[in-house]
């Protein structure tokens, strides 16, 4: 057991590890956007904001890592504001409380699940756009795509995520 004097050691472990889980139902003539990537379709992501489910499982992910409040209640959907919102402002403020938290992200593991449009073309895409969002280099993350076999979601995308985050020392850590 942890002395009392020792708290910052007790809730600064070296690694933290979060998942993230989101799902949103396809509309038609809505734009469509992946991981930060607009992509050609006839559907879009209905929903929250601009429905990025990729971005929503990311963002939870880092937050559930720092035990900080999840999106829907720091961008509750009730809320005009957050109406067609570009969803890369959720991870950033998420990114933000991760690093006053004292981490940073080691690597990222992501798994879409969706009928259509086929991932595997864009996925490097994605997958660059993740890791300039994130501050990491693109081969800390990965990204899964699989089709929605036996789970009658035809009309659903759905995204799973865990994220790894190692601690940063004190003495490199960035100001602001
Ligand atoms: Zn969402």
């Amino acid at each position: 057991m942890p002395k009392t004097n020792d708290r910052r050691r007790a809730t600064q472990p070296p690694t933290r590890i979060g998942y993230g889980f989101d799902s949103h139902e396809f509309r038609s003539g809505i734009p469509l956007k992946i991981g930060g990537i607009a992509l050609a379709h006839a559907k879009g992501l209905g929903g929250h904001s601009d429905g990025d489910v990729l971005l929503h499982a990311i963002t939870d992910a880092l937050l559930g890592a720092v035990a900080a409040p999840d999106i829907g209640a720091l961008f509750p959907p009730s809320d005009p504001k957050w109406k067609g919102a570009d969803s890369v402002v959720f991870l950033r403020e998420a990114l933000k409380r991760v690093r006053e938290a004292g981490y940073g992200v080691a690597n990222l593991d992501a798994s879409l699940i969706l009928a259509a449009p086929k991932i595997g073309p864009h996925a490097a895409a994605i997958r660059v756009r993740l890791a300039q969002l994130l501050e990491v280099h693109a081969d800390c993350v990965g990204l899964k795509a699989k089709t929605p076999e036996g789970l009658n979601l035809e009309n659903a995308a759905v995204a799973h995520v865990v994220v790894l985050l190692e601690r940063i020392p004190t003495k490199t850590r960035r100001k602001g």
